[in-house]
């Protein structure tokens, strides 16, 4: 298909590197002609052509162009931006916005180990807040699965190829079905061709969210019939192996309802996940925020080190801008001992009981009366192992607490002054 197109040179755009080849089409890494942003830097785009079938139907070319109107409007920092399109010789260019980092999927199978909760909420986090939006904008997604879903520099992941496939089957009607034919994904209710709306979306998305959390399809399409079967009489796949708190689990499960109306939408999937326990994992904006920093490097963490540890890590990110982020430090510090507890911890269990801890000391309750609520469930010298890490825990939630009271202060004596000026 590329052959079609002279010395690549897309309309305003040039590039040579292929970047990726999905079933519709070769995508492109491009630039266009004497653009760079405001920093001086050349701004790469991704181009994906899709050939036009033989007898294009002015109609069609309309339902295009409109679709086309409708993805331009579409903005969002988790949904690749649609930047343009036009016509080819006997294709169709889609100029979108480029992602460095690859896709989820590739990232995922990379990946020695599986992903820390905290990373899975962040992701998850991410990825349906770009679904919100799509759907409040009345954009049905239709083919989320980690192959669709993007990262760029920064963990940030955007979500790919909607709209951009209705166009595919709008210039080529007759790949339609081919489209449709991969069942990894797809919902019981579209399997049974019965009507379907954004719940379908929320079906795929449980898949990608028991994909990131196992490493591996919810339902394995290698044995396609198999496949179809067990999402059609809602045989899910096993979640024992799932490291993350039942919370989560439950979350992932809803998702994967047979019943649609039964699945949360989009709104209510962002609102867990911003309530639970562990959403402190950050955005890797500095060096310390990286997945796993120096720490939890260590093979062997010795527990007299780890409170000095997590000081210097708070002390570098404090440094990054001094002062002004002390919710960041601790935060991260927080995070840093509930991964280090979890480790030591050793247990499926491991995260529910962190979060519980920390529940108990934002609720005041001493560290030694927290421990002793533990006593039944953890063995006693394991339980005597992370005592020094539940302190530094408890005492990350006591300055969390403080700072948040400080806040609450700070703000209430603000509105009180700006009342006094009305
Ligand atoms: P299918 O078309 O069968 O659904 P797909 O979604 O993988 O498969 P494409 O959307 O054509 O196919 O993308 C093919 C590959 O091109 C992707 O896997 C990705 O590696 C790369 N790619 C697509 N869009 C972008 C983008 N905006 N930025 C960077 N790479 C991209």
């Amino acid at each position: 298909m590329a052959a079609l197109l002279p010395h690549n040179r897309f309309g305003p755009y040039i590039g040579d590197e292929k970047i990726g080849q999905g079933t519709f089409g070769v995508v492109y890494k491009v630039t266009k002609e004497q653009q760079s942003n405001d920093t001086g830097q050349v701004v790469f785009y991704a181009l994906k052509i899709v050939e036009l079938a033989v007898d294009q139907e002015s109609r069609e070319r309309e339902l295009v162009s409109r679709e086309e109107d409708i993805l331009k409007t579409v903005k969002h920092h988790n949904v690749v931006r649609f930047v343009d399109s036009f016509t080819q010789g006997k294709c169709v260019c889609l100029v979108m916005e480029y992602c460095s980092d690859g896709t989820l999927y590739t990232f995922i199978r990379k990946r020695e180990s599986k992903l820390s909760e905290d990373m899975f909420v962040n992701f998850l986090k991410q990825i349906a807040d770009g679904l919100k939006y799509l759907h409040r904008k009345k954009v049905l997604h239709r083919d989320i699965k980690t192959k669709n879903i993007l990262l760029t520099t920064g963990y940030i992941l955007k979500i790919s190829d909607f709209g951009v496939s209705r166009i595919t089957d709008l210039v080529n009607p007759s790949v339609h079905s081919i489209r449709m034919g991969t069942p990894r994904y797809m919902s019981p209710e579209v399997l049974k061709k019965q009507p379907y709306g954004q719940k379908t979306d929320i079906w795929s998305l449980g898949c990608t969210a028991y994909e990131m959390a196992e490493m591996h399809y919810a339902f394995d399409a290698n044995r396609e019939k198999e496949a179809i079967t067990c999402i059609k009489n809602h045989r899910l796949p096993n979640f024992d192996g799932i490291m993350y708190c039942s919370y989560m689990k439950d979350l992932i499960k809803s998702m994967l309802n047979k019943d649609p109306e039964e699945r949360p939408n989009a709104k209510q999937i962002l609102k867990s996940l911003l309530g639970h326990e562990c959403t402190t994992w950050s955005l890797p904006t500095s060096p310390i925020g990286a997945e796993l920093p120096a720490i939890h490097k260590t093979s062997q963490v010795n527990d007299d080190t780890t409170q000095y540890q997590i000081l210097q890590a708070a002390k570098r990110e404090s440094t990054i801008k001094p002062y002004k982020q002390p919710r960041k430090s601790l935060e991260f510090a927080s995070t840093e001992i509930q991964k280090l507890l979890v480790s030591k911890l050793d247990c499926a269990k491991g995260c529910d009981i962190v979060c519980g801890m920390k529940k108990y000391f934002r609720e005041g309750v001493t560290l030694r009366d927290t421990l002793a609520k533990y006593q039944g469930s953890i063995r006693g010298d394991i339980l005597e192992t992370v005592r020094p890490l539940c302190a530094a825990l408890q005492g990350t939630e006591q300055a969390l607490d403080a700072l948040n009271e400080a806040k609450n202060s700070a703000e209430a004596s603000l509105s009180s002054s700006t009342d006094r000026i009305d």
